[in-house]
């Protein structure tokens, strides 16, 4: 692949694309670039918000939408030691692709599915006294199992109480083939601005700790309670323990889980569509499904082969911008599933350069960020970056003269 054709955009020319497989020409109008690169400035950048303290990179739900296993790779080339996964099956994928690494499973577990962990070596969430039961009990010599203890401080979701925790971790720690990985909570509001509730479940946290016996707590190899936001917003707080682990998600994928956090991060992905039709309307011409919105003038309209199928939400119906030749575009009438409708303006006005197969970003650079849409879909980052679809291919590009294995995402 030549790197000096003028058509690249100025990144691509400092860029080789490490991944020519064939997603990458399949032929449709979408595509979400995966710049690895930055998710290796990411890391560092966390490391060193963490006193450097070991991250935990959160890969569940395909690395956030950026593929996990191909994430999954460039991140423990970069030293990552540790991984998190939401359930059995992505844990399982990531063995298969060849990690070495200890995997957590944030689910609390079914007791029927804890042979599954053994098989995979996944590490288990421990999230009731009858989970701690069920993993002494179906953990053997030849099937051991390690133990991720999950205390509730106000999260509201699993985890054992502070007055089961003592018990359920004797318990663990004195079963033969079970290996006491680590003890950890969950912060409810770490992103938002009015950190008391976080402090106080950082509390909560620690008065346990307090209480448990000293050769108890030797037992556990790690202690953690950090996520994204608390990294970001209580750093010391948030790494003051022993062996400790941060758990980051979307942060490693360069976004912030508010937008005025930080701007080291760089984002990973970005979003893009073309233009795949091009019609000049008149005033009271209707557009798309339901005529939600209809010309009061005469009018250029793009049609863009991207849709909620892909993952580009229905609620951005007449709400989002895109970004086309470097300005930014209105979308009209509803997003349909395949497709959605731009008005370029005035015919003969600004938007009349464009042309049929310019690029579309929907989100990243040239277009609207990632906050921007998901505040235009009354969501947050987290739910627009998982929900990119499967039939969106993706384009994994590193910094130009970088060595990267192949592997599919
Ligand atoms: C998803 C998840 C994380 C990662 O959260 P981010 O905000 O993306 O950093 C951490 N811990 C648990 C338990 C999670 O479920």
């Amino acid at each position: 692949m030549s790197l000096k054709s003028p058509r690249k955009t100025q990144y691509e020319i400092r860029s080789a694309i490490i991944d020519t497989a064939p997603t990458v020409s399949r032929p449709i109008p979408v595509r979400a670039d995966v710049h690895l690169d930055r998710l290796r400035d990411n890391v560092s950048v966390l490391r060193t918000q963490a006193n450097d303290a070991s991250l935990m990179a959160v890969v569940k739900a395909n690395a956030y939408g950026h593929g996990m296993t191909r994430v999954a790779r460039a991140l423990r080339a970069e030293g990552v030691r540790h991984f998190a996964v939401a359930n059995v099956p992505e844990g399982a994928r990531l063995r298969e692709a060849g990690l070495e690494a200890p995997i957590q499973v944030f689910a609390a577990p079914l007791a029927e599915h804890l042979p599954a962990y053994a098989r995979h070596d996944l590490g288990v969430t421990v999230s009731s006294p009858a989970v701690a039961k069920a993993v002494v009990e179906t953990a053997t010599a030849e099937a051991p199992l390690r133990a991720h203890v999950k205390v509730e401080t106000g999260m509201g979701r699993i985890g054992l109480a502070r007055s089961e925790a003592e018990r359920a971790l004797r318990r663990l720690a004195d079963a033969p083939h079970v290996r006491l990985v680590s003890l950890w909570t969950h912060f409810a509001t770490a992103d938002e601005r009015d950190l008391s509730f976080t402090r106080k479940q950082l509390r909560r946290f620690r008065a346990l700790l307090d209480e448990l016996p000293n050769a108890l707590l030797d037992e556990i190899e790690h202690v953690d309670v950090a996520n994204s936001a608390a990294l970001l917003a209580l750093p010391d707080e948030a790494t003051a323990f022993t062996g400790p682990l941060i758990r980051t998600g979307l942060a490693l994928y360069g976004v912030a889980p508010r937008e005025d956090m930080t701007d080291r991060l760089r984002p990973v992905m970005r979003f893009t569509a073309r233009v795949t039709h091009l019609k000049t309307v008149t005033a009271g011409a209707p557009v798309s499904y339901g005529r939600t919105w209809i010309a009061d003038a005469p009018s250029r309209i793009a049609t863009v082969g991207a849709g909620y199928a892909d993952g580009y939400p229905r609620l951005l119906s007449n709400r989002a911008e895109v970004g086309i030749r470097g300005r930014r575009y209105p979308v009209v009438g509803n997003v349909c599933m395949d497709m959605l409708m731009v008005n370029l303006g005035a015919p003969g006005g600004e938007g009349a350069a464009v042309e049929v197969g310019d690029e579309v970003v929907l989100v990243g650079e040239g277009g609207p960020s990632v906050h921007e849409l998901a505040c235009w879909a009354e969501t947050i980052p987290y739910e627009i970056m998982t929900s990119v679809g499967p039939r969106v291919p993706r384009r994994y590009l590193a910094a130009k003269g970088e060595e990267e294995e192949q592997c599919e995402s």
